[in-house]
């Protein structure tokens, strides 16, 4: 790590207003509301005011963003869809309109101000603190195409952005699902390590994620895919995240972190199959700040509201390096998409930890996963 003497320990909450008030139909899984959520829940427990927090409240997108990755044809379609009111086939060709990723009213200034925040974020991290940005982490769209719930791909945009001033950044995803718009975006690039921690892509989209893909040519070692089973906890994951993410980013040595960190990996979240909770998240992101401090964070997924507020209320309070505060905060309960609760005392999970001949069917998994990983990536690296 570079130059750590200069380095302020702010950590900046980014947050948009408008971005956080879209909804792409009333019935998408996909909540941008989310934002505000953790927000309020931030602010009520203290955690934005005071020495070294800081709020980047912020009302205009930034023009310019986009160009730095998505195709201008694609740019065009995207601007084309912002009055929510035409779908035609070149957009459906593209992935705009569909169930997943629906035409909405103002869809092109969402993109651009979920864009514009974690940009600022990377902004902020590069300036020498840590940043989030709840309504960011959109690892999924490519540079022509939308794809699941993402039009445009910030987190690229985010690293591209820090890459050009001359950082040297890795990216790591600890959402459910595997980053492939990352990773397509930075498969030939050996100045990026690209790591994603997810779900198999034999049981959830995007189909694919698997440890064989590592990167094209000279890049080959520098994209790592650590792909779960179903029913991993806690405990197998900080493994596999200490064994393999950890130690690849201690040989790589990035200056800078760019993470999307969805709470979609929690037991009770309705569209994935893993067992973990809040507090084998926190622990990992204790991990990475403890080694990494410059980190701009991005929100992703979870599709349970109530854990994605606690988990992220839980993030900024680690980024922040804060106690939580107070009492107990669940109020708003797993009610909110009728899922039931794992929530714990205060903002922390109950501990879920999966058992018997599954427990063991993935300890050996994990194993094998890390034998791989030293074997097969860390000469790389190393
Ligand atoms: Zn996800």
């Amino acid at each position: 790590m570079s130059d750590m003497a200069d380095r302020n320990t702010d950590a900046v909450f980014v947050f948009s207003p408008a971005l956080a008030g879209f909804e792409l139909s009333p019935d998408h899984p996909f909540k941008p509301e989310r934002a505000r959520l953790a927000f309020e829940m931030c602010a009520e427990r203290g955690l934005l005011t005071g020495g070294g927090v800081r709020i980047d409240e912020f009302g205009e997108p930034e023009e310019g963003l986009l160009e730095t990755f998505h195709t201008p044809e694609y740019i065009a379609l995207l601007e084309r869809a912002e009055s929510g009111r035409e779908v035609d086939v070149e957009m459906l060709h593209h992935g705009l309109g569909t169930a997943e990723n629906p035409v909405f009213k103002g869809v092109y200034t969402y993109s651009k101000l979920a864009t514009t925040a974690s940009v600022r974020a990377a902004r902020a991290a590069a300036a020498g603190g840590s940043a989030f940005n709840p309504c960011g982490g959109f690892h999924h769209a490519h540079s022509d195409r939308a794809s699941g719930f993402c039009y445009i791909n910030d987190a690229v945009i985010a690293i591209l952005e820090l890459k050009r001033k001359g950082l040297r950044v890795a990216y790591v995803d600890i959402d459910a699902h595997h980053g492939d718009g990352v990773q397509e975006a930075f498969y030939d690039d050996r100045e990026i390590l690209c790591v994603s921690v997810h779900e198999s892509g034999r049981t959830l989209f995007p189909w694919g994620g698997f440890e064989r893909e590592t990167g094209a040519g000279s890049a080959g070692g520098y994209n790592i895919n650590v792909p779960l089973e179903p029913g991993t906890d806690d405990n197998a994951f900080l493994f596999l995240f200490s064994e393999i993410v950890m130690d690849a980013l201690g040989l790589f040595a990035p200056e800078v972190i760019v993470g999307t960190f969805g709470t979609d990996t929690f037991a009770t979240d309705p569209l994935t199959h893993l067992k973990m909770t809040n507090n084998g998240f926190v622990d990992a992101v204790a991990m990475l700040r403890s080694h990494f401090p410059r980190i701009a964070a991005l929100g992703g997924g979870g599709y349970n509201i109530d854990n994605a507020v606690r988990g992220w209320t839980l993030l900024f309070a680690e980024l922040a390096g804060r106690e939580i505060a107070g009492g107990y905060g669940g109020a708003l309960g797993g009610v909110l998409l009728g899922d039931p609760s794992i929530a714990g005392s205060d903002l922390r999970d109950m501990h879920v930890y999966t058992t018997g001949k599954a427990q063991e069917t993935i300890r050996e998994r994990s194993e094998t996963l890390v034998e791989w990983y030293r074997s097969e990536i860390r000469p790389v690296l190393a």
